[in-house]
Parts: C-alpha cells; structure tokens; sequence
C-alpha cells in the first residue's frame, strides 16, 4: 500500500491535498518520498522561518531531549524562563502565556480581554463583546472560528460563541459604530493573512487605538503570521508604530515545533491568575529550545534588514513578470495578483515543476524562510514565470 493510500484510509480528509509525500528536507529545499526536489516558499505555512533542519536549531531541540522534553507546568524549567526573557527582550512585553498553536494563543487573548472586563466592571455590564474585522482568520476553535469574520467557517458546528461582531477592514466609521460600551476588545491581524495578504490601512489602526484608549478597550494584534520577523521587524506593530496591550505569535516563532505564545503589556499582564487558564504542553521544553534558537537569529536588526531588503528584490522580480499585477504585504510576506489566471492552477503548475508555495483567496501567496538566499529567489520567481507563461 503507497503511503498516500495507507494515510487517507486512516486520517480525517480535512485537507485537500498535494499528491506529494515530503520525506527530508535541507536548507529551503524539501525532497519528496522519490527523491524530487523542491524549493519551499510555503515554509509549512510560515513555519519554517529558518528552513529544514538549520543545525543550530536541529542542535537546540535534540540538546534538550536529551536533557528534559517535558515537565508539567507545575514546576519550572530553564528553558522557558530563558526563553520569555528574551521574548520579552526583543517584543518589550513583559507578560506572556504559552500555548500550542496560533488559536490557542488568540483563545488566550480573548479569554484576557473578558477576565479584564470582567474584573473592572462586573459581570453585569455585559462588556464581553470583541470585534474583529471581516475577512479575518483567527483559527478554527470554536472560539476563534466564531471571532473569524468569514460567513464560510461559520457553518456545520452551531451553535457559535456569542461576543464577536464583525466591523470592515478599513472601514473608520463602521469600526466607530460598532466599538459601544459592551466592548472589551478589538482583535485584528496587521496584514490579513488567510484573507488574502491584504494589509490594514495606517489611518485605521490608528483609530482602532485611539478608541481602545479612549474607551479602555483591549486592543489585539493577532501576529500569529505576520510575526517573528516575517516583514522585517520581529512584531509588524512596530512598522505601524503601535503597541496593542495583546500580541498573539504562533507559526514562525519556533521553527517548527508547536508552540502558540499570547503576549500581554502591563495593562493587562496579570489579569490570568492561578488556575485561570493553563495548557499541559504550554511552554513544552522542545519548543522553548527551538523557540530560542529561532528567535535568538531572527531578531537581530541586521537579520531583519536582510528581510526587508530580500523582500524588495523579491517583488521588484515578480513584477517584471508580464502575467503578474500587483504585488502586496510587507517583507517576506508576499501575495501575488494575477492578471487573469488562477491561483490554485499556478500552484501546481508550479508544484510539478518543483516549487511549494501557498494561495490565499484568488492570490498567489509566498512566505519563504526567512534564511531565503537571493539566489533560490530568483530560482523560484524563475519557476513561477514559466508556470504563469
Ligand atoms: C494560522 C493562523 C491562525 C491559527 O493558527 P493555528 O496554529 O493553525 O491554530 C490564527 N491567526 C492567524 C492570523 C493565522 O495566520
């Protein structure tokens, strides 16, 4: 039996997927089950921000199997402690939880913004509503599908947690209308992700924190994907030059091991207390170990300045192709507008002749490893011009 028959007669088919089985991988390039090679600028869904089994990182997570891999969080570890000090260090958050996973870090921040609501002004001044933008993702917990402002996740698994409303992307007065008394927070990623690569506007995320000030409303930057460097700075906020009281990281911050971290200022840092909330992998030793050997390397400013610059080149090379329009996102987060074909068939083309990347709504979308070479970018912006032709 091929593998692919062997995992689809025993794994739930909530993925369309790739006939690809990946079996290794090296640097930004992965290697199927026959031995075909391909350039990764999917990066497992900016995962892998600094690419198949860098040895500095492979060495951290092994270093610490081999000497603790897990402890329940009633005791403490090194590792953790060293690794929020230096998130701390690089963010300026002073608070953080560890979870698993990017929706567990936006339950995280969801719960905080109730519990402080809560605190503050009872439970009889209903202040438990947060507002998200439409065409968010915020991951696919019951919670965060219904803080997902996308009529189609909102289907099959009623009924959905009350609390969300949904105000327009860059819409001011919408967002005006809707930010009453009965608000506790507002959740919203910097760069729609899922969405689409489409970034919020500076007019409005000023207006988001000129309301969450005005009103003592929470404001949370989910950068499970923008975060960790992939735009050139290691939170996209400091680009907008914003701190929102709650920051989510997920995807890129580890390498490659789970991990999920809400980040809290001090409006807001001690509002979970013991027994509150809690996770038994949270701030697993092996993903602190590969968490600390990611962002030990990415937050450097001349690691960021080479995002930033890479960044550039890569989209002053997509749009000297004829079939592309538009280029859109910040660093080495990238969305591609096509002129007239479609995303998914570029992809494959693309797949067969030996590139990953990733779509998002009709765009293209390349997240690449952050530790992407100049030379694999112009290797791949090679592929995609002849897939488009
Ligand atoms: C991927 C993603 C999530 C969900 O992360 P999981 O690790 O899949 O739970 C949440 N928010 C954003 C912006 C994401 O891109």
């Amino acid at each position: 039996m091929s593998t692919i028959e062997k995992f689809n007669e025993h794994v739930m088919g909530t993925y369309g997927r790739y006939p690809v089985v990946l079996e290794s991988g090296e640097g930004r390039t992965a290697a199927d089950e026959n031995g075909k090679k391909y350039i990764d600028f999917g990066s497992g869904i900016g995962v892998n921000s600094l690419g198949y089994c860098d040895e500095e990182w492979a060495d951290a997570v092994c270093r610490q199997a081999r000497a603790i891999q897990h402890t329940s969080n009633y005791y403490y570890t090194k590792i953790q402690a060293d690794f929020a000090a230096k998130i701390s260090e690089v963010t300026g958050y002073e608070k953080m939880f560890f979870g698993n996973s990017g929706a567990e870090a936006n339950e995280c921040a969801i719960k905080i913004a109730r519990k402080y609501s809560f605190d503050k002004y009872g439970k009889d001044s209903k202040r438990y509503n947060i507002i998200t933008l439409v065409n968010s993702f915020h991951g696919r917990t019951l919670a965060t599908l219904s803080a997902t402002g996308q009529d189609v996740f909102h289907n099959y698994f009623f009924p959905f947690l009350e609390g969300f409303i949904n105000v327009e992307a860059n819409n001011i007065e919408d967002l005006r209308n809707k930010a009453d008394d009965t608000v506790c927070g507002i959740m919203f990623e910097f760069i729609q992700g899922e969405g689409g690569v489409m970034p919020l506007e500076k007019e409005f995320v000023d207006e988001i924190f000129r309301i969450c000030a005005e009103k003592d409303i929470l404001a949370i930057a989910d950068e499970v994907q923008t975060g960790a460097g992939r735009t050139g700075e290691f939170l996209t906020s400091k680009l907008f030059g914003v701190k929102p009281d709650i920051t989510t990281l997920a995807k890129g911050v580890a390498g490659g091991v789970p991990i999920g971290i809400c980040l809290a200022g001090e409006k807001c840092g001690n509002v979970l207390t013991a027994g509150t909330h809690g996770s038994t992998f949270g701030g697993n030793p092996l993903a602190c170990a590969g968490g600390l050997a990611v962002v030990n390397r990415v937050s450097s400013k001349e690691f960021l300045d080479e995002v930033k610059a890479k960044g550039d080149h890569f989209r002053k090379k997509l749009l000297e192709i004829p079939e592309v329009e538009g280029v859109d996102g910040m660093g080495l987060m990238i969305g591609i507008r096509l002129k007239t074909q479609k995303a998914a068939d570029v992809c494959k083309a693309c797949l067969d002749m030996g590139l990953l990347m990733l779509t998002a709504k009709a765009k293209l979308r390349l997240l690449p490893p952050l530790n992407v070479t100049y030379e694999e970018i112009d290797q791949g912006t090679e592929i995609i011009r002849r897939a488009l032709k």
